[in-house]
């Protein structure tokens, strides 16, 4: 493991922004995990783990703490459950498990984050989310002890989990599955939906917005007419409203004008106040929150 300095976070997000953090690592293994939580506890030293980047806008000036880049990627396959590493793609997990005829993940095959971000994020599409088949999350905590937390002991809401509210790490899941001779063809009609409605092959984070209780985010963007509305480097999908691309080389400052922008025009036009799916993290903790 080594403490790499002034290291460019455009190159880990999906957006392809962000400026340089103060010190980034990587960590292939709970252990490694563990001890570099340890070392940044007790020096004082602001962090954030990040996995996939795909829900993730760092500000410009980058992020001045350390990154800790969750690459724990082991994986183990039981009869009707897969344990598996925090680090590893939730995309391809969920096309493994409907080509092993397990049901339950298909879902995750068009999220492109990991198994930690998708447990953080309560990720879900399709009328599921990682709330309806987690079993059991492993927890490491600001002190470097692990925790196994039971299906019970977890609590999940749309898109939030309690582990916004904790300040250790994710280092590994446990999904309970069931067999499906289903799933794969499932699976593949969830994919081919997703890739026809949504733009995949675009720099963007996915949903920037929760959608409101009742409401397609989307749609609300949509009928107030914003597709196509550009700032800078920063521009509303044709394709789907409540994505907003990086078409070239936009700034964070642009995708959140764009985003504040968008809030303005549906609150003034629906009454409906959007709020943000997309982690916004800011450059010094002072900003956070
Ligand atoms: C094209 C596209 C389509 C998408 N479609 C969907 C969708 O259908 N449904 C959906 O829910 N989301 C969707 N997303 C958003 C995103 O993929 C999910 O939120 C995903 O779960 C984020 O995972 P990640 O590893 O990229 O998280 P990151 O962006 O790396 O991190 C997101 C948050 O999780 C925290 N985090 C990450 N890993 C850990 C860990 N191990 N321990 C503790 N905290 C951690 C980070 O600190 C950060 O606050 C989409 C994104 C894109 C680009």
């Amino acid at each position: 493991m080594k403490l790499l300095k002034d290291v460019l976070l455009s190159e880990y997000t999906t957006y392809k922004i962000g400026g340089v953090a103060k010190q980034f690592v990587v960590v292939s293994t709970v252990e490694e995990l563990s001890q570099v939580l340890v070392q940044l506890s007790r020096a004082k030293e602001r962090y954030m783990v990040l996995g996939k980047g795909s829900n993730t806008l760092f500000d410009d000036r980058g992020f001045n703490g350390t990154v800790i880049l969750n690459k724990i990627v082991d994986i183990e396959w039981q009869e009707e459950s897969v344990r598996v590493g925090a680090g590893y793609s939730f995309a391809l997990l969920g096309v493994q498990a409907s080509r092993k005829e397990l049901s339950g993940l298909e879902f995750a095959s068009g999220i492109p984050g990991t198994v930690g971000g998708a447990v953080y994020m309560n990720a879900g599409a399709n009328g599921l989310e990682v709330k309806d088949v987690i079993a059991t999350v492993e927890y490491i905590d600001r002190e470097g002890k692990t925790h196994l937390l039971q299906r019970n002991d977890l609590k999940f809401a749309y898109r939030w989990s309690m582990f916004h509210e904790m300040e250790g790490a994710i280092a590994g899941a446990t999904f309970q599955l069931s067999r499906s001779s289903q799933a794969k063809q499932k699976q593949k009609e969830i994919l081919d939906y997703r890739m026809a409605t949504q733009p995949y092959k675009t720099k963007n984070c996915g949903c920037v917005f929760r959608n409101p209780e009742g409401h397609s985010a989307g749609r609300l963007i949509d009928e107030c007419g914003l597709k196509n509305t550009t700032i800078g480097g920063a521009t509303i999908s044709p394709l789907h409203a409540n994505f907003i691309e990086n078409r070239g080389n936009a700034t964070a400052k642009e995708i959140i004008e764009l985003m504040s922008f968008i809030q303005r025009t549906v609150k003034e036009r629906t009454g409906i106040q959007l709020e943000e799916e997309v982690r916004k993290i800011p450059f010094e903790e002072s900003q956070d929150g």
